[in-house]
């Protein structure tokens, strides 16, 4: 397709992209602005990673494709394998824990830093591929008629700023600040954005639990009880005898940051599964809190973008983190984009322009059912700002409905984990 390529971000969405083009491009550069190697602890640039992160069993799909051999890599790291309808204990307020089902969806607990550099370790053997951390991306520059993204403008740690020039620019930056710049620059107008405000507050807390008080599940979620009580908690094992514990809030009801108030708000979850489970624990030195304030989706569509621009992930759209969506949104762009490039490759004329129209649309159709999955309980909330679906009552009924045949049926309760994990429709129907 080209000489060179570069992604900015080595997040989920940019070591997938930086995957995703390197059996295109001659020379593959990765820029990261934190200067420090992945490591299983999190980093500034992810402040995210000090919270659970949830792999569905459709994102490790998606990244199993782009990086082969990745369950054997995650489980070597020390994650651990589990099946979600055996191993992830729901909740549902008012009707119990989801009965435990062999179904084949699999998945793995692991934190987020675990995860980021078990993918950097695979990327990485990519000879074409160079990942330069410490260096922060300032600028997409265009052609003079900017008809094209022809490189990006880096800072190293030193300070000091060199061009990268390139056929083709992934912004994986997770915001749309670099895009938002470029277009500005040539003069094209922001593609329209949306925005749905849900508050969202998290705290987490990494609690040892002695292994005779270990639950026998290695996820447990506790839902909600909307539109009046937006409180949800998780239990997520990382290791043995080592949970991380995560409160959530919203509007104006926030997960409190020190522990008694966390060990209090544990208590007002609709069942008592979690604080029973901190019975034993040994409480951690400290928590940690994140706010999100909105999920938010930009929709680009042909002619948005000049050619060899190309937002991924997060810059393209960002999901309320409660229902885990954003990895495997981010790897199955991922996926799209090298689908993309093997029919690019083929076009006699500039692949690199119908790229730019194509790839951007097409994920605007990929985000479209986790959009709404996560909209549409979010908007049971009164606190919830945003434009609501037409069909909002059909649609709050037939997932309220799923959610209650999911019980009894197993058909159901299939086709409710394959909404959940993001996993093609019918994937996981039964035979
Ligand atoms: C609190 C929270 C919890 C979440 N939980 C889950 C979950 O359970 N399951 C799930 O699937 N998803 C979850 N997500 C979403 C998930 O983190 C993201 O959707 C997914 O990782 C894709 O993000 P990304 O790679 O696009 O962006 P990010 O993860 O934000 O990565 C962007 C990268 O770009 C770098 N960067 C930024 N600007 C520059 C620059 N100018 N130059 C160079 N580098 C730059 C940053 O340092 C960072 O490394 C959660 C998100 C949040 C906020």
């Amino acid at each position: 397709m080209g000489e060179d390529a570069v992604v900015i971000g080595a997040g989920i969405a940019g070591l997938s992209a930086a995957m995703a083009v390197s059996g295109f491009f001659r020379n593959v550069t990765l820029v990261e602005r934190d200067a420090t190697e992945p490591s299983d602890d999190p980093r500034a640039g992810v402040p995210q990673g000090r919270h659970p992160h949830v792999l569905t069993s459709g994102a490790l799909r998606a990244l199993e494709e782009l990086f082969p051999g990745l369950s054997q890599a995650l489980t070597e790291a020390g994650a651990l394998p589990l099946s979600a309808g055996w191993d992830i204990r729901q909740e549902v307020p008012g009707v119990g824990a989801l009965p435990q089902r062999r179904i084949p969806c699999p998945t793995f607990a692991a934190t987020r830093p675990v995860l980021e550099r078990v993918l950097s370790q695979s990327l990485k053997a990519q000879t074409n591929v160079t990942i330069r951390r410490g260096v922060a991306a300032l600028g997409i520059s265009t052609a003079p008629d900017g008809s094209r993204a022809t490189g990006v403008r880096v800072e190293d740690e030193d300070g000091e700023v060199k061009d990268i020039k390139a056929d083709l620019v992934v912004d994986a930056s997770g915001r749309i600040g670099l895009i938002a710049r470029a277009l500005e620059a040539i003069g094209r107008p922001m593609p329209r954005g949306e925005a749905i405000g849900i508050g969202i507050g998290y705290t987490t807390g990494v609690f040892r639990i002695p292994s005779d008080a270990e639950p026998d599940f290695g996820i447990l979620v506790t839902w909600a009880d909307p539109p009046h009580n937006g409180r949800s908690g998780y239990l997520v094992k990382i290791a043995d005898n080592v949970w991380q514990v995560l409160m959530v809030g919203r509007g104006g009801d926030q997960p409190p940051a020190d522990i008694d108030s966390f060990y209090d708000f544990a208590r007002t979850l609709a069942t008592s599964s979690i604080s029973d489970a901190l019975k034993k624990a040994c409480p951690p030195q400290k928590l940690t809190r994140f706010r999100f304030p909105e999920s938010t989706r930009w929709r680009f569509g042909a002619g948005s973008a000049p050619a060899g621009l190309l937002p991924i992930g997060d810059s393209l759209c960002r999901f309320n983190p409660i229902y885990g969506q954003g990895m495997a949104v981010a790897a199955q762009e991922a996926v799209l984009l090298r689908e993309l490039l093997q029919s690019c490759a083929s076009r006699a004329t500039d692949g690199l322009s119908w790229l730019a129209d194509e790839f951007p649309s097409r994920c605007d159709a990929l985000v479209e059912a986790p959009w709404m999955t996560s909209a549409v309980p979010d908007f049971a909330y009164p606190v919830t700002t945003g434009a609501r679906p037409q069909d909002f009552d059909e649609r709050i009924r037939a997932q309220g409905e799923l959610l209650q045949n999911a019980f009894h049926d197993e058909a159901a309760h299939r086709t409710l984990l394959g909404v959940q994990n993001l996993l093609p429709r019918g994937f996981l129907a039964l035979a």
